[in-house]
């Protein structure tokens, strides 16, 4: 048995689409499928405004130049994230501020961003983190009450919702990535959702090389952060299956918390927890296990590879990694990550697979903890 940590099912959809830009010769960033797609992804989140840009990091970093980020500025992160979060922040110049996790369900932990706000704060970046969305009514408020602009990292959670609102809805500008990985995908892409028209415009220049309506007249050092109609065309359906997807998903982590209840109750291992506000999308099945270091944790990911179980260690947080460290200690994001790890769960996994995963992941912990 091979079980990978993900396996992309692109439709018949999907194949037509891109036939049809191919015979058109429309390939490049122009043509249908880029507007259709941006139309179709704000209307899902009832935002009004999306601009396709050519990744999720580039959809970060066009949303903190459409705010007016720059050098001296600092933007709040969660050190729990992908890279890219704490990276779009450095693009501009700024100084992203690290945040510790919340211990249940591993976003930004909201009630320790107030300290961290100063005099040269402008905004807040709020991750969704694999599939688990972050508090933003509580992080809306504290933004609102100190100036601050919100800027959601959608990129692991499409879909989501608080209290039946999706996530890409609360802040000003919120990105999504589209990478071979996520919850759904063009290959390569980003969007940036907004509301406001000003800012759309700005960042459709923006992304276009700074382009102005008047031809080859730039008023501003832009990027080519383009989307092609090619990633469109393959994106478009997706957008519909989304909430059946979703639905799958919902119903593989019951799966994963029916087979691994014993050690749930045990606190041997502690799944990122659905809070009763929230709807995640389970992007990713995590856990950290009690008391384990990295070793541990390797050593639970080797013995599944031997089982023919993919799985994946949970992101270190950015504040140790070289070009961030600076000695600080943000130990529940320290320690989840240390002893986390992501099992598979997309969306065509099957109740026998889930099964036999959690059969594994219970032999092993039971032999690392001596529980037998
Ligand atoms: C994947 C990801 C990104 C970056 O998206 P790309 O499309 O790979 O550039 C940004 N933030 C988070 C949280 C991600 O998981």
């Amino acid at each position: 048995m091979k079980i990978p940590m993900a396996n992309i099912v692109l439709g018949k959809e999907e194949l037509n689409n891109v036939v049809e830009c191919v015979k058109s010769g429309w390939i490049s960033s122009k043509g249908n499928y880029i507007t259709q797609f941006e139309q179709a992804f704000a209307d899902y989140h009832g935002m009004k405004y999306g601009v396709s840009c050519s990744s999720g990091t580039t959809a970060l970093h066009l949303a903190l130049l459409a705010l007016g980020i720059k050098e001296g500025d600092e933007v709040i992160v969660p050190t729990l994230t992908f890279i890219a979060t704490a990276n779009a922040v450095r693009y501009c110049g700024a100084t992203p501020v690290f945040v510790d996790s919340n211990e249940e369900y591993w976003c930004i932990d909201s009630s320790k961003i107030e300290k961290s706000i100063t005099q040269r704060t402008k905004a807040i970046i709020p991750v969704h983190l694999y599939g688990f969305p972050a508090d933003m009514p509580i992080i809306q408020n504290m933004a609102k009450n100190n100036g601050l602009f919100v800027v959601e990292d959608c990129a692991e959670a499409h879909g989501a919702s608080i209290d039946g609102k999706k996530i890409g809805t609360y802040g000003n500008i919120n990105c999504f990535s589209f990478y071979a990985n996520k919850i759904m995908t063009s290959g390569e892409g980003g969007i940036c959702l907004t509301n406001d028209k000003d800012t759309y415009e700005y960042m459709k220049c923006l992304c276009n090389h700074g382009m102005s309506s008047k031809p080859y007249w730039h008023s501003v050092i832009g990027f080519n952060y383009r989307m092609t109609a090619l990633q469109a065309a393959v994106g478009l359906p997706q957008i519909k299956r989304l909430d059946k997807l979703i639905e799958k998903k919902s119903i593989i982590a019951s799966w994963y918390a029916e087979g691994l209840s014993e050690l749930i109750e045990q606190k041997v291992i502690n799944p990122q927890q659905e809070q009763n506000w929230a709807k995640s999308v389970w992007w990713m099945y995590s856990f950290y296990l009690k008391d384990a270091d990295e070793k541990e944790r390797d050593k639970l990911i080797e013995m599944l590879s031997i089982n023919g179980i993919e799985s994946r260690p949970i992101f270190y947080p950015i504040h140790i990694m070289p070009p961030y460290n600076k000695g600080e200690s943000l130990p529940t994001a320290e320690k989840i990550a240390k002893s986390g790890i992501s099992l598979p769960s997309y969306d065509s996994l099957t109740k026998d697979k889930v099964e036999y995963i959690c059969k594994a992941v219970k032999d092993i912990v039971e032999e690392l903890y001596y529980l037998g």
